[in-house]
């Protein structure tokens, strides 16, 4: 079946997709978004908007407000005159607004699906299976704990922070508005929360959703722009508590803005996973982990899987599978339902991954990809492999955030437990073996936040995400992501 998805360029109208089968049908897209603050869409100070494109086409989509710090300022105003009434209503009325919100999601996940691949590049298989239902479900699950958190907390006299200013990277847009918004909303505080500058548009269509669920005016409050926008947000007098998620160097940069104020400060940042593979493991099992671990989301994934540790005794015969399964991977339009590669998100990071395949080449790695076609347009990049890599290679130590995966062997598992801890980064990592004990094991010598068993990038609302040395401090999700919203004595 073919997915047909011109698009009118019609700046008049909203925007409609051309109804391609099933998804398609009912995406309505702006020519113009303006700023959502105290419960209303409004003109950014500037008057200034940017464009949104889409990566699989160079298309243009829509135009986004610029917001500069006098927004801010406007969209915390609003929070804090929010924070009052909010944190006083009951847990339970809190919950009601939560859930509701939840059950929107549910209702227009399509619609949210089909924004989130085209502004994103991200297969649609992957934003409709994986990203709406577990944004959804991130609500559902902090609508539970609203009236519940005596119970979660017990003699700490839970009370809220206040307001959250909340700032959100490119890679799982709505997702990790979800993962921010509701457990602020649950713990009883209000929110001012940005997108990226390249994937604004599902946190807009979750602003009118949230216009539409009534959440009383104020409570969420979402401000788009570029780094700037972010800078004020985080500098702004009258924040109590900072959440961030995107890279180590703006996390860096943060860190510093707020020393000496009494803001609290959640961070997640970047990884460089190790994936370990014993020769005891399920190797096609394995092979599959591998796959998912550095392919889903083209590799724009935090935790993504970018380094694969195989026992030296099985390397041939996993880098061979890993070869023949990569020439099944169909590389393209993000919006067909069998591609399983979509567009890489923007021209900067397309351009930032081509330059880690000159580093990694120069470097003495052998650079390997699948024998795939890519579209012309668009931003587009063959799975990519880098074998015979050293401990010491950029392309090793560096995140590079794209579908390339730096491959190293290994003879024990001391050794494997070393090279895998000796990284700057901290976030997750997977191992694959038969043996329960190795498992247990490892999990407790990985210094990484999240350590995958005989999976890879699996992902709920109720166990805890973050990391540990510059992969960033704090975890989202569980109980624990409710603490980072609550003042507990
Ligand atoms: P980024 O450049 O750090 O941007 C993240 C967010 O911060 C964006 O909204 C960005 O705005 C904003 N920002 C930029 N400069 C800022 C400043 N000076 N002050 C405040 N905010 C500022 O990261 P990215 O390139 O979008 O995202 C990729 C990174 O995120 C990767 O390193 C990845 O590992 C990390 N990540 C981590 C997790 C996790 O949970 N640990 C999850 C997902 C992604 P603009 O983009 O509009 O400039
Ligand atoms: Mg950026």
């Amino acid at each position: 079946m073919s997915t047909k998805k011109e698009i009118k360029l019609d700046f008049n109208s909203a925007w409609e997709l051309d109804p391609a089968p099933e998804d398609t049908k009912h995406v309505s897209i702006k020519k113009q978004y303006d700023l959502f603050i105290n419960g209303e869409f409004v003109k950014p100070n500037s008057k200034k908007y940017f464009a949104t494109y889409n990566p699989a086409t160079e298309e243009k989509i829509s135009e986004i407000a610029e917001a500069d710090e006098k927004d801010v300022d406007k969209a915390v105003k609003a929070a804090r005159a929010a924070f009052g009434p909010w944190s006083k209503l009951s847990g339970k009325e809190r919950g009601k607004y939560i859930y509701r919100i939840a059950r929107l999601m549910q209702e227009r996940a399509r619609e949210f699906a089909v924004i989130e691949t085209m502004e994103g590049g991200k297969p649609i298989r992957e934003s409709r299976d994986i990203d709406i239902p577990l944004a959804a479900n991130h609500f559902f699950y902090y609508a539970g704990w609203a009236d519940k958190l005596e119970y979660a907390f017990p003699n700490k006299n839970p009370k809220p922070l206040g307001v959250a200013g909340q700032i959100i990277p490119w890679n799982f847009p709505l997702l990790m508005a979800a993962w921010k918004i509701a457990p602020a909303l649950a713990c009883g505080n209000t929110v001012v929360l940005k997108p990226a500058e390249t994937t604004s548009l599902t946190a807009l269509k979750l602003a009118e959703l949230i216009r539409d669920s009534g959440l009383p005016k104020g409570v969420v409050n979402i401000i788009t722009g570029a780094g700037k926008t972010g800078a004020a947000i985080v500098n702004h007098p009258d924040i109590n508590k900072i959440a961030f998620t995107g890279s180590t160097d703006i996390g860096k940069l943060i860190q510093k803005s707020i020393a000496g104020t009494d803001k609290k400060l959640t961070l997640e940042l970047g990884g460089k996973a190790a994936n370990i593979i014993f020769e005891d493991a399920p190797i096609d099992q394995a092979v599959e982990g591998i796959i998912n671990g550095i392919f889903f989301n083209q590799g724009h994934v935090c935790c993504a899987g970018s380094r694969l540790f195989v026992q030296e005794s099985i390397a041939d015969i996993v880098i061979q599978k890993l070869k023949d399964r990569m020439e099944t991977l169909k590389v393209g339009d993000p919006m067909d339902k069998n591609t399983d590669i979509g567009a890489i998100n923007s021209k900067e990071q397309l351009l930032k991954i081509q330059e880690y395949f000159k580093i990694g080449k120069n470097e003495g790695a052998d650079f390997y990809q699948s024998s795939c076609s890519i579209p012309k347009k668009g931003y587009f990049i063959k799975p990519t492999l880098f074998l015979n890599t050293s401990q010491s290679h950029r392309i090793v130590q560096e995140e590079i955030f794209g579908p390339v995966l730096a491959i190293q062997t290994f003879r024990t598992i001391e050794e494997v437990i070393e090279k895998a801890n000796n990284i700057p980064y901290g976030l997750s990592a997977g191992v694959w073996t038969d043996k329960g004990s190795k498992i247990f094991n490892l999990t407790t010598k990985l210094r990484a936040g999240i350590v995958w068993a005989n999976t890879f990038n699996k992902f709920d609302p109720t166990s805890p995400f973050g990391g540990y040395k510059e992969s960033g401090f704090g975890r989202e999700g569980g109980l624990h992501g409710l603490s980072a919203y609550l003042d507990l004595k």
